[in-house]
């Protein structure tokens, strides 16, 4: 056995465990390892029988002196044990376990953790933790910190406590060390070993503490070995030619544009062409909230390659897009002599184009581009990392420049997409009307429903969105979509047409229910947060949030993204039954920020990446040990991971550090 050994091959886990396990994302002895606990249970204090009172939560250690089983007259089944430690005998009661007779034999000496109570008027432990001490083993259920880990159905904290230690201690020869010394010292980390026993198994606070941060440390390093090594390749591998950048010419460009651009605009295509200018292929991730105008900054990039003969594509993810910035492009690029096209899966222009757009349709065999220089894509989150490389093979090297309108902090930003380089427009252009957003007391909900009501009367629309879709998914009372829809249409808004729009719907009802919202059917559309993606109905002005503390700001943000694309003054309503402060004061940011990016960092500060993105369906690996928060200790790793990159680029003579990445590489690999 090794670390990577499946976890189905370790005995006494086998497939019925692994099927369960696999929920919880272990597939190998390592994952189990590095399964990390959520919280500690301070059970250390071993209290004498003598000195226990009533609602402590204690542990005892002593001796079994008699075991046995008692049926009540109603059918139940209660252990009773009596345990003496030397200043006294305790009883402990455990209900519906009558197995456990077998397992305790009186004379062995037994730990057990748990609350104090009364029981037939004395003093007993009600449904204790138990653990049988054999001579020289320490205990891992009590008598200690307790590891609590994230559970799963059929897999308890103390089952994977047994299982974990137990593989620590086989594995205990082979958990090598693989960092190099230096970098251990330099930085203060514990060894790898003491790390991942401590983590599981600390004697003190402190303990897990030092061990979490060297875990923390080796998935900062690795993703940015990963990352930066990417990076490297691509600059060295990769030779393009450089362009010429016209000045006059590109000015001229800018001035012909009905508007004037954003000082973040600007910043952009200065990076942009100071990149094309080099002779390695631009590699960029431009950023910006929708609106902020990604679309002209690319059109400035198209014009300089064009200026150098070079075609260019831009690949959208849908028809509607791509038709979209075919018209916005050829709008300012044709009067200068541009020749742009547009290629989806229903038009195949042909002919000779300095810029082709269209969707996955330009990655059909036989489509070629004689001189490719610049390829764009916009929304990369929805193309797989196969289809970038296809479009990338159609030509030598060339300059690739991605946009995405999902906010990514700059802390997230130099670990995970630490291979590309980052342009953000952090602001919007003048003249928008904001979106006014509102945090909601509860005893002001009737006048907020007068005021949607009022907006329908001007011809308007809205969305409600519940965070739930059935009643029975919350355990609060959280509203859930379905309920909140019978009860706005049946008792607030009788007189209007409410649609429910929800995930669980088949694809075919989910289009329906849009088209009817989009002609106007609904006057208000209930529905869970998918409207987040892909609804853009320019009637609606009023989105109104149920339970908005369960969203992450960034979400928020683009959810009230969807109301706010006509001519009219759009609202966002937030509701909240909590009272928390704090929760108030996350949701006000709302009312007073509203860029995508702003929010996203204020997020990470409050509460975290995976509160950003949800899962990880933006390619934003899950972190074990390691917050995106930490940014001492991203720096850190950073500073280590360029050193050892620069002594060796390619990690041949750091064989265990690069073992180690090929198998992290694979683990986080998100396509
Ligand atoms: P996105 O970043 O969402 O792709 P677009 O490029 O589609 O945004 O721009 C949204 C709208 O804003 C377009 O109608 C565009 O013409 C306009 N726009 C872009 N830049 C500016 C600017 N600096 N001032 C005013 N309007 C602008
Ligand atoms: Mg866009």
């Amino acid at each position: 056995m090794d670390l990577y050994t499946p976890i189905n091959e370790i005995n006494k886990i086998g497939k019925y465990y692994s099927t369960r396990l696999k929920k919880l994302n272990i597939q190998t002895v390592h994952d189990l390892l590095f399964h990390i606990p959520s919280r500690y249970e301070d059970l250390s204090q071993i209290k004498h029988v003598n000195e226990v009172a009533p609602d402590e939560t204690d542990t005892i250690s002593g001796q079994i002196w008699e075991i046995r089983n008692v049926r009540t007259k109603y059918g139940k089944n209660l252990t009773f044990a009596t345990i003496h430690d030397g200043t006294g005998t305790i009883d402990s009661v455990w209900f519906n376990q009558p197995f456990l007779t077998k397992t305790f034999k009186v004379g062995l000496t037994i730990n057990l953790s748990g609350k104090i109570g009364h029981f037939n008027n004395k003093l007993t432990l009600i449904n204790p933790e138990y653990e049988i001490r054999y001579k020289k083993e320490r205990p891992i259920h009590t008598g200690r910190l307790v590891p609590i880990y994230p559970e799963t159905a059929g897999i308890t904290s103390k089952w994977l406590r047994s299982r974990t230690s137990n593989l620590l201690n086989i594995l205990s020869p082979k958990l090598n060390e693989y960092l190099p010394n230096p970098i251990i010292k330099r930085n203060k980390l514990l060894d790898l070993k003491t790390a991942l026993y401590n983590i599981h198994f600390p004697d003190k606070l402190e303990d897990s503490i030092k061990a979490r941060e060297r875990l923390a440390f080796d998935e900062l390093l690795l993703i940015q070995l990963s990352t930066i090594k990417r990076k490297l390749e691509w600059q060295e591998n990769l030779s393009s030619t450089p362009l010429k950048i016209d000045q006059e010419k590109i000015l001229h460009l800018i001035s012909t544009l009905p508007f004037q651009l954003t000082a973040a605009q600007n910043q952009s295509i200065k990076d942009i062409l100071t990149d094309l200018a080099k002779n390695t292929p631009m590699n960029r991730l431009l950023q910006g909230d929708v609106g902020s105008g990604k679309t002209v900054v690319a059109t400035v990039a198209i014009y300089a390659a064009y200026l150098n003969k070079l075609q260019s594509t831009l690949m959208a993810p849908t028809e509607i897009l791509s038709i979209q910035h075919f018209q916005t492009i050829s709008s300012i690029l044709n009067r200068l002599g541009v020749k742009v096209g547009l290629r989806t899966g229903s038009t195949k222009e042909k002919g000779d184009f300095d810029c082709i757009i269209g969707t996955h349709a330009l990655l059909s065999e036989g489509f070629k581009f004689p001189n490719l220089g610049l390829i764009i894509i916009d929304e990369q989150h929805r193309f797989g990392v196969i289809q970038r490389a296809t479009l990338r093979s159609k030509s030598q090297s060339p300059h690739v420049l991605t946009m995405t309108a999902t906010p990514i902090p700059r802390s997230l930003a130099l670990t995970l997409y630490g291979n590309l380089d980052l342009s953000s427009l952090d602001e919007l252009p003048e003249g928008r009307l904001k979106i006014k957003t509102f945090v909601v007391p509860p005893n002001k909900r009737n006048g907020a429903y007068t005021f949607i009501e009022r907006h329908i009367k001007s011809g308007n629309q809205a969305f409600i969105i519940c965070p739930l879709i059935d009643p029975s998914e919350s355990l609060e009372s959280v509203k859930s979509a379905k309920e909140e829809h019978q009860r706005l249409q049946n008792e607030v808004f009788p007189e209007l047409n409410l649609g429910l729009l929800h995930g669980r719907l088949p694809s075919k009802e989910k289009q329906n229910v849009i088209e009817k919202f989009r002609r106007g059917d609904y006057h208000i559309l209930v529905s869970t947060p998918v409207v987040e993606v892909g609804i853009d109905i320019t009637n609606t002005n009023v989105m109104m949030i149920e339970a908005a503390e369960r969203f992450g700001l960034a979400a928020l943000h683009q959810l009230r993204g969807r109301v706010g694309r006509g001519l009219v003054q759009s609202y966002c309503l937030l509701f909240t039954e909590s009272t928390s402060k704090e929760v108030i004061e996350r949701l006000k940011l709302l009312e007073k920020y509203n860029i995508g990016l702003k929010l996203a960092e204020m997020d990470l500060t409050l509460r975290g990446p995976g509160e950003i993105y949800g899962t990880a369906q933006h390619g934003v690996p899950s972190l074990k040990a390691a917050s995106f928060q930490d940014l001492k200790l991203i720096q850190q790793s950073r500073k280590e991971a360029l050193a050892i990159l620069e002594k060796d680029k390619s990690l041949k003579s750091f064989p265990t550090l690069m073992e180690k990445l090929e198998r992290f590489e694979e683990d986080i690999s998100p396509d």
